[in-house]
Parts: structure tokens; C-alpha cells; sequence
């Protein structure tokens, strides 16, 4: 892979294996991994001024204002040589919008998981809230079901992960992103992926990219 122009954006719902596979994208294809939550949260350790209207929002489970977002995402992408992968941003049509006036974008890649599939994951996980150690009931189990290997004692689920709350989450993301969805659809940039398992998306995600992109 040579480091021509590669902008590309990852879509996906909570639970989906964004962070996985951005990961690797980002590792295979030599990208600076930009998450709009993790820059967020830095402004917010930092106590910047962007960091503290920033809070204000996060911590009430809102969205930070488009304006906002629009331009602390320009502003980190603008050093990056035009090759990034963007994760979290955009999350509204303004901003798709936006992020299209001022720079391009090559493709969109959505995870497209069912949500079934993300509620009966997270519906499993358990912690150990002391330590934060995260088991679950079947794809990590701790060696005594319902307790913590270490310390022997209680499993929680976090009231986050009920299937209810995630069900909402979910209702949430899709009422939300379906514009962005639909914007780089008729855009014909949108590229989704079906599918439940990370390792079976992945080889089907870097093939696309390479033969899209590869100039080798
Ligand atoms: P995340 O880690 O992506 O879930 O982001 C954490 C929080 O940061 C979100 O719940 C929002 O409050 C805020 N945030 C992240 N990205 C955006 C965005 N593109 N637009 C507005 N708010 C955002």
C-alpha cells in the first residue's frame, strides 16, 4: 500500500466492533486513527474551553453542538496529509455536510450488525467492579460462573448493558445516523458490511480497501 490520499470514515452502532476493526484499518493501511470521542475526552482531562462545553453535553448523554465538532475534527484532520480514518464524526447531517465543503472523503465504511446480535453480546458481559475486570458468559467466562477469578467475588451487569438499555442506545444510533447513512449513500460512498463477527468482517473490509485503493 503506498500513502496516497486514503480519507475514510467508519460507521457503525455500539457493540458493533468499531473499535476492532478501526484498529486494524488503521494498522494495515498506515492511518491515524481519529476518534471524535477519544478527542473529546482528552479536551475534557484537559480542561480546555472546548473540553469544558464539551462536558456539558457528555456527561448528559447529549451531542456536542455541530458547530463545535465541525471544526475541533477540521482542525485535527487538517496536519494528517489527507490520510485519516475517522470514527464517531460525522454523527449528524450538518456535519456530514460540513466535513464534504471542506475536505473529501473516499468511502464510508458502515458495520452493519444486527442488532440482535449486539444485545445477546452485551446482554453476556459481566464485571468485577472493583478492578474493572470484564468477563463474559460466553465468549470469556470466568472459571466459577458469576465470579471474579482473582477475588472470588460477584459479577455485576452494568445497568448500561440490560438489554432494554441497549435496545434504546440502538433506537437512539439508527434514528440518528440514518441521514448520515442515507447522505454517502447517494453519494454512492457508503460501503456496508454485514454481518455478526468481527474476524469475518475484517479479511471482507481489507480486501475492499485494497483493491479500491491500492495503487500497488
Ligand atoms: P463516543 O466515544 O464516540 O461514544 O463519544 C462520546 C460522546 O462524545 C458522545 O456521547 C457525544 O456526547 C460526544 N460526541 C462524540 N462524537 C460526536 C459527534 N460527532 N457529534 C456530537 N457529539 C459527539
Amino acid at each position: 500500500m503506498t500513502s496516497r490520499v486514503l480519507r475514510v470514515i467508519i460507521m457503525g452502532p455500539p457493540g458493533a466492533g468499531k473499535g476492532t476493526i478501526s484498529s486494524r484499518i488503521a494498522s494495515a493501511f498506515k492511518l491515524p486513527h481519529l476518534s471524535s470521542g477519544d478527542l473529546l475526552r482528552t479536551h475534557i482531562s484537559q480542561g480546555t474551553h472546548i473540553g469544558r462545553e464539551a462536558k456539558r453535553y457528555t456527561s448528559e448523554g447529549l451531542l456536542v453542538p455541530d458547530q463545535t465538532m465541525v471544526s475541533l475534527i477540521l482542525d485535527s484532520i487538517s496536519g494528517s496529509e489527507l490520510r485519516w480514518l475517522l470514527d464517531g464524526f460525522p454523527r449528524t447531517l450538518p456535519q456530514a455536510k460540513a466535513l464534504s465543503e471542506n475536505v473529501g472523503v473516499d468511502t464510508v465504511i458502515n458495520l452493519d450488525v444486527p442488532d440482535s446480535t449486539i444485545i445477546d453480546r452485551i446482554k453476556g458481559r459481566r464485571v468485577h467492579l472493583p478492578s474493572g475486570r470484564v468477563y463474559h458468559d460466553e465468549y470469556n467466562p470466568p472459571k466459577v460462573a458469576r465470579l471474579d477469578d482473582h477475588t472470588g467475588e460477584e459479577l455485576i451487569q452494568r445497568p448500561d448493558d440490560h438489554p432494554d438499555t441497549v435496545r434504546e442506545r440502538l433506537q437512539h444510533y439508527n434514528s440518528q445516523t440514518r441521514p448520515v447513512l442515507d447522505y454517502y449513500e447517494k453519494l454512492n460512498l457508503l460501503r456496508s458490511f454485514t454481518g455478526t463477527e468481527s474476524d469475518v468482517l475484517w479479511p471482507q473490509i481489507e480486501t475492499f480497501l485494497h483493491s479500491e485503493f491500492s495503487t500497488e
